[in-house]
């Protein structure tokens, strides 16, 4: 009994963290590299296919990575047990990958291990072929582990409060954590603004009554996609996947009390239980 306890939860400064068994892959591949391979591929195919099969090969890879360049939406891959995220960043230079596997007891206990390339394409193997080619892309893997942290009660004390992170550091399968903590910013200096400087303590109580409802449903949001973006295949994945088709959960009346949230307007009410 001990020992599961110790394996399952951590203590780390004060706050308790609970094992998900699963890991975080994170890893960038250069667009510019990959646009120089896809001319590369472009050029070796008009160049005839009598010469060799090289064009061969090298036009299915090519149209298994051309959409990636094509395209700079952001995309999800859902699958049993692990999900695959990537964006581009740095207006296109780069596109960021997030891979979210089974973790292992090592990764576990050690939070990050090295990674190489191989582990993220072997982590995927037997999806589509476009991801594989895509992983066989990425550089600078690392990998962790990835924890749930139990709400912490205490965002306040005295004049200091806590915002972002240190108070409401939540799994990044809502992609919210970094977006939480600028609205954290934005409420605090609006409440501070509003009470004055010789009414500090109220503003902090405003802020935090503001804010921890919102932060906490986002935490929680987080935690259930995990269930929901790794089902096995059976009745809930399809019927997660109609839901997906019909774009009801990405509707705007769906989504406005996340996007739509004025976070410097204090009248704005807690967020609605459900979206
Ligand atoms: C893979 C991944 C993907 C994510 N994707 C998204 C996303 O798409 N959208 C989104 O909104 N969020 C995302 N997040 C979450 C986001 O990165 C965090 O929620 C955000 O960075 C939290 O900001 P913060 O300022 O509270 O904390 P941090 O970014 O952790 O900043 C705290 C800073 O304090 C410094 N520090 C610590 N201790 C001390 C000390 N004693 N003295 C001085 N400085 C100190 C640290 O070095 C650090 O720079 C993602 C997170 C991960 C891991």
């Amino acid at each position: 009994m001990r020992l599961s306890v110790r394996l399952n939860f951590s203590l780390v400064a004060g706050v308790t963290l609970v094992s998900l068994a699963i890991a975080l892959y994170q890893a960038q591949i250069e667009t510019r590299g990959l646009k120089r391979d896809l001319e590369h591929q472009a050029a070796l195919l008009a160049d005839g296919l009598e010469k060799s099969a090289a064009p061969l090969v090298a036009s299915q890879s090519g149209r298994q990575l051309k959409w990636l360049v094509d395209r700079f939406q952001s995309t999800i891959w859902y699958g049993p047990d692990r999900h695959l995220v990537h964006y581009m960043i740095r207006g296109g230079e780069y596109l960021n990958v997030v891979a979210i596997v089974p973790s292992t007891g090592e990764v576990e206990q050690r939070w990050t291990v090295p990674a190489t390339t191989q582990d993220l394409v072997d982590a995927f193997a037997g999806w589509d072929d476009r991801a594989a080619a895509m992983l066989s892309k990425a550089e600078d893997v690392s990998c962790w582990a990835m924890y749930y942290r139990l709400r912490d009660p205490i965002w306040l004390d005295g004049r200091v409060a806590l915002l972002g992170d240190a108070c409401h550091a939540m799994l990044p399968f809502m992609a919210q954590g970094a977006a939480q903590s600028i609205e954290d910013g934005a409420t605090l200096a609006a409440c501070l603004r509003e009470r004055g400087a010789s009414d500090v303590a109220s503003a902090l109580l405003r802020y935090e009554a503001l804010r921890l409802p919102r932060a906490t449903r986002l935490q929680e949001m987080s935690r259930a996609n995990k269930t929901r973006f790794h089902l096995h295949d059976g009745p809930a994945q399809q019927a997660r996947d109609a839901q997906m088709a019909e774009r009801g959960d990405r509707s705007i009346p769906a989504i406005r009390w996340l996007y739509a949230h004025d976070a410097s307007a204090l009248g704005s009410a807690a967020p609605p239980a459900t979206s």
